[in-house]
This record gives structure tokens, C-alpha cells and sequence, in this order.
């Protein structure tokens, strides 16, 4: 169900911008984290947090978080409301990955750095998870196949508490990242084994894990669901009520066979990234020796990967309130590290279009499902597309809006970009590809040691410094 756009808002307190030199742009060396204290986190030992919590928007660049700041102003109030984490903006991150070519002799040096290349959230992930660079589609994983560890495995080994949440299936590439290794970000099945088969103190990594993904875990020839839970002690939950009840301190939550509906096309029965987020913080909370949490927004990329303007402001409603989430723990407790970025931006989004300076999101308020739900229901009835959309917006078609949507093919994704395109001509919303783009992504952070946090950085040496954050 579509929530009003209004959000609470919270004020922040200026940080303080420490230069912090290891973390500079051309940090590119390839070694983790050293327990030597080389790190900036160690520096400032007394502002060490007890907890992190690292929230990634997958493919949010700052046109989807500005889209959604326009979106969710209130324009009956003077002035631009700001989102909840606009005051602890601190940098920006540059995703580069490795040189997809760097297996060959000829490509050594495009391997050792290539900020040429444009990274996929694998890469990303990695990088964010292990403070190693790696090639497109590897999961915490090098080139050459060298393992690398991950920021959530060195907190489970610690005895710290450990998630992962996720709108995507939670064996997609950035939870994955966190929790597993492939030499593929398609191993699905692999994937799903390791959240059992990868353990520390005798017990799987990921003590909570939310989101989708039934169908890797639940396999005809594995069922990795019923291991967790019979052998490891895990409560096992498949809708919100269930969730919301469940009183254990090991959760898996799998709420949809892949990727869970979009926040506002999300029936009662599925919880939203922020309950999911509150469930998990109510869960690891309880450990003494604190905890690292990763929450992702994963879909923000799958829409804007369709070009679907209503899809991301959809998906940035719901991480925004996860957002909101972290942060009022965070600020209750005061021990606790909340980092925000994104793994690359998705689209190459455009707010403004055709010579045309403004960018419009009425229309989007008006909007009561996103366009991929709208596609469905008229693949799956009679109606004409143009009733189909009529009957799931607020505002009236045009004659002509209404030809150019019963001229599209019937074809699913024929359907879908026509209604994208009505969208985006009454929004002046632009794009420049249905892939991600090399530009640099949001950095805020708040908490004990985010004023380290400063600039412009390579994301995996914003993974060393998560690995930094949760060592005892
Ligand atoms: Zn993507």
C-alpha cells in the first residue's frame, strides 16, 4: 500500500570534517584491513562504536535521492523539506572496479586500477564487504578466485550480532557480498548453501536474514531453510505477522520466492524495509558485544534499471524509512555507527528533459501502483492499457496519452516502458541507459567514527573501514 509522502523529519548536528588521509582518493592498495592500527577508526580509539549499521541505496545516485526529496516535500510549506539524512552528508564514494581484462598478462596494470570501468553491485559489494577490489560479478572474491573475508564474518567470529535485510532475494549480489563467495553473482544456489555451510563459533554467519529469496533456500535438492532452523535454531518466518511476533535471537525471514513487491505495490502480508530494519536492530541489539547490520534498498536499481521513474521514488520512500529507522537508534543509543551510501547509480537519471528546466513530481503523487504492477494487470485482463492506467493514477489521460498507450505492443516489456514514458513526459524525467553509470555516489554517516569519514574515497576503502569499525 502507498504511504503518504510525508516523513518525519530530524535535525542533525554538524560534523566535524576530519581529513582523514588513509581513506584518501587513490587509495587503491589491495590489502585489507591490518589490526596494527593503521586505520583512522583506531586513531580515535575513545570514539569507537559498539554497533555499525551499514545502509546501501543499490543504484541510488543523487538524482534518485533528489527525486525523492522534491517528491516528498511538502509544497503547501515554504522552502524544500530535507530528507532525513541530508545533514550528515560527508562525501561522496567512487566505485571503480577492477579491469574486467585483468586476468590476461597484457591488462595487468588496467587490473591493479581502472577507473574506467563501471562497476556492477557485485564489485561493489565486495568492495564495501571486504575492502578488496575485484572484477564485475565476483562475490567476495578476487580475479584470480582468492577468498577474501568479509566485515560481517569478522564480527560473527568476534561474537558480535550479525544481519543482513534486503528488499532483493538475500542471495543477490550485495547481501550475498557480505555473506558468502562466489565466483559468480548467479550461483544462486551456492549462494543460499553457504548462509548455512558459512559459520563461526559453530553457528552460520548471518545470525538475522530478511528479505526474498524462498527459491534458493527452499530447492528440491536442498532445503536450506529447514537446516537453519532444525540444525542451527533458527525461527523461520514467511510474513509480516510472523514476523513482527517472532522471539528468537537467530531469524530467517523469506517474505517472497525472489525479489519482494515494491514498497507500494506491497500487500499487508510483506513487511517494508523498515520493519524489517526494526525487527533486526530489536534482535541484535540484545547482543552485548554489539553487532554490525547491513540494509539494503535493493530495488531503487531493478527500477531504475526499467527506466521507471514511480518504481524509484517507490523504493526510495521505502529505504528512506529504514533510514529512519537506524538513525532513531542510533541517536537513542549514541554508541552506534550508521553509514549510508549507494553501490553505483542506476539509469543515468535526469530530472529535467528536452530543454525543459524543471523537473515536475505531481504526477508522481498521483500515482497509487508502480507501472510493472500496472503492466501485469493488463497482461493478465481484457481492459484496454489506457482504463488499466486510468484506473491506477489520479489525474487524467490525455486523448493523445491514451493512444500512445493502446498503440504499445502486447508484450510486457513493450507495456511497461509506454506507461515509463507517459510518466516520464508529464515528470520531464530523463535517462541516459537501462544499465548503471560510472558516477561517483552519496556518502553520510553519523555515529563514533564517522567523522573520519570525509571527501572522496574508493569504496573499498570505505570497506576497511567497516571492517575497522568492528574490530575488538
Ligand atoms: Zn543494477
Amino acid at each position: 500500500m502507498k504511504m503518504s509522502p510525508n516523513i518525519m523529519r530530524h535535525t542533525f548536528r554538524p560534523l566535524a570534517m576530519v581529513l582523514a588521509i588513509t581513506f584518501s582518493l587513490n587509495a587503491c592498495a589491495q590489502s585489507p584491513a591490518t589490526p596494527d592500527g593503521s586505520s583512522a577508526a583506531q586513531a580515535t580509539d575513545n570514539s569507537r562504536p559498539k554497533n555499525v549499521i551499514f545502509l546501501m541505496g543499490d543504484g541510488m545516485g543523487y538524482a534518485q535521492v533528489k527525486a525523492y526529496r522534491i517528491f516528498a516535500d511538502d509544497p503547501a510549506k515554504a522552502g524544500m523539506d530535507p530528507l532525513p539524512f541530508d545533514g550528515i552528508l560527508v562525501g561522496a564514494v567512487a566505485t571503480d572496479p577492477l579491469s574486467p581484462h585483468c586476468d590476461s598478462d597484457l591488462d595487468r596494470l588496467g587490473c591493479e586500477y581502472s577507473p574506467y570501468e563501471v562497476t556492477d553491485s557485485a564489485s561493489s559489494a565486495t568492495a564495501y564487504a571486504t575492502g578488496r577490489d575485484t572484477v564485475n560479478g565476483k562475490i567476495s572474491e578476487g580475479h584470480d578466485g582468492e577468498r577474501f573475508s568479509t566485515v560481517l564474518e569478522l564480527a560473527a567470529q568476534q561474537g558480535m550480532g550479525t544481519g543482513v535485510v534486503s528488499t532483493s532475494q538475500v542471495t543477490h549480489a550485495t547481501p550475498a557480498a557480505f555473506v558468502s563467495h562466489a565466483s559468480s553473482r548467479r550461483n544462486y544456489p551456492e549462494i543460499a548453501d553457504q548462509f548455512f555451510d558459512s559459520q563461526a563459533n559453530g553457528k552460520p554467519v548471518a545470525q538475522v536474514i530478511l528479505g526474498g529469496g524462498t527459491r534458493d533456500f527452499r530447492r528440491e535438492d536442498r532445503d536450506v531453510a529447514a537446516e537453519l532452523v532444525d540444525k542451527a535454531g533458527y525461527t523461520l518466518v514467511e510474513d509480516r505477522a510472523a514476523m513482527m511476533s517472532a522471539d528468537s535471537d537467530r531469524l530467517l525471514g523469506l517474505f517472497a520466492p525472489i525479489g519482494l513487491p515494491r514498497h507500494w505495490d506491497r500487500p499487508d502480508t510483506v513487511p517494508t524495509l523498515a520493519e524489517m530494519t526494526r525487527k533486526a536492530i530489536d534482535v541484535l541489539s540484545r547482543d552485548e558485544d554489539g553487532f554490525f547490520l547491513m540494509v539494503e534498498g535493493s530495488q531503487v536499481d531493478w527500477a531504475a534499471h526499467g527506466n521507471d521513474i514511480a518504481g524509484v521514488v517507490s523504493e526510495m520512500e521505502g529505504f528512506t524509512q529504514a533510514i529512519e529507522v537506524a538513525l532513531d537508534f542510533a541517536r537513542e543509543k549514541g554508541d552506534t555507527l550508521v553509514v549510508i551510501t549507494a553501490d553505483h547509480e542506476t539509469g543515468g537519471l535526469s530530472l529535467g528533459r528536452d530543454h525543459v528546466y524543471a523537473w515536475l513530481p505531481g504526477p508522481l503523487r498521483e500515482v497509487n501502483v508502480t507501472p510493472a504492477v500496472m503492466a501485469e494487470q493488463f497482461l493478465a485482463g481484457e481492459k484496454p492499457l489506457s482504463d488499466v492506467v486510468a484506473g491506477s493514477v489520479d489525474f487524467e489521460l490525455t486523448e493523445e496519452e491514451r493512444q500512445s498507450l493502446d498503440q504499445a505492443e502486447r508484450e510486457s516489456s513493450a507495456v511497461f516502458a509506454a506507461i515509463n514514458e507517459l510518466i516520464d513526459l508529464r515528470t520531464n524525467t530523463g535517462w541516459t541507459t537501462g544499465g548503471h553509470t560510472g558516477m561517483d555516489v552519496p556518502l553520510y554517516a553519523t555515529g563514533p567514527g564517522s567523522e573520519d569519514l570525509a571527501g572522496v574515497m574508493q569504496n573499498e576503502a570505505l570497506g576497511r573501514f567497516l571492517i575497522d569499525a568492528v574490530q575488538r
